[in-house]
Parts: structure tokens; C-alpha cells; sequence
């Protein structure tokens, strides 16, 4: 059983997510985590912790740590591949209008 940083209830370990470290940049390695946890529950209604869109580990950051971009939070690593998207999508722009 893991404790909720939320709301304090005991939960099954497949109902929480661990939080990492303030000041993470991207979850590497458990080393990143803080050892507390927060409940599923909580985290789709905290304004405290979210978690990034790319990472695929399911980790939950500290607010201040996160970024947005097109309306998805990101950690500070992968942030900088959804600028490069936007950046590929105005190239395509910019050509769309010089063929017209
Ligand atoms: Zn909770
Ligand atoms: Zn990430």
C-alpha cells in the first residue's frame, strides 16, 4: 500500500503514480523519484502535479516543472520537441503559401 500525498487514504500500488524530485527535467531512473505518491483521483483534479504527454513512464511531476504547449504539459526535456514540431509545421506553411 502506498499513501496519497493528496488525501492522505492508503491505496493499491496500481492506483497511485510516484512523484518525482522538484526540479526533475525528465524522469531517468528511480533515483529521479521524491517517494511519495499521489492517487490517480487527485492528480485529474491537482493544479500541484501533472504529467508530461511524451514520457512514456508513468511519473508525475511538480507543476513548476512542467510547460505548455498546445494545450499538453510537457517536462522541460521534451518540451523542446514540440517547439521543433511547430517549427517543422511552419516550414510546411510557409511552402503551402509560396506554391499559391
Ligand atoms: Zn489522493
Ligand atoms: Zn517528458
Amino acid at each position: 500500500m502506498e499513501k496519497c500525498i493528496c488525501c492522505k487514504r492508503d491505496f493499491d500500488e496500481a492506483k497511485v503514480l510516484p512523484i518525482v524530485e522538484k526540479g526533475t527535467d525528465c524522469y531517468y531512473n528511480e533515483e529521479d523519484l521524491s517517494g511519495n505518491y499521489i492517487c490517480k483521483h487527485c492528480l485529474k483534479v491537482s493544479e500541484d502535479y501533472g504529467q508530461c504527454d511524451i514520457c512514456s513512464e508513468e511519473v508525475v511531476y511538480h507543476e513548476s516543472d512542467l510547460e505548455y504547449s498546445g494545450g499538453e504539459q510537457y517536462c522541460s526535456e521534451h518540451i523542446s520537441e514540440t517547439e521543433m514540431d511547430e517549427e517543422e509545421d511552419w516550414d510546411d506553411y510557409i511552402e503551402k503559401i509560396n506554391k499559391d
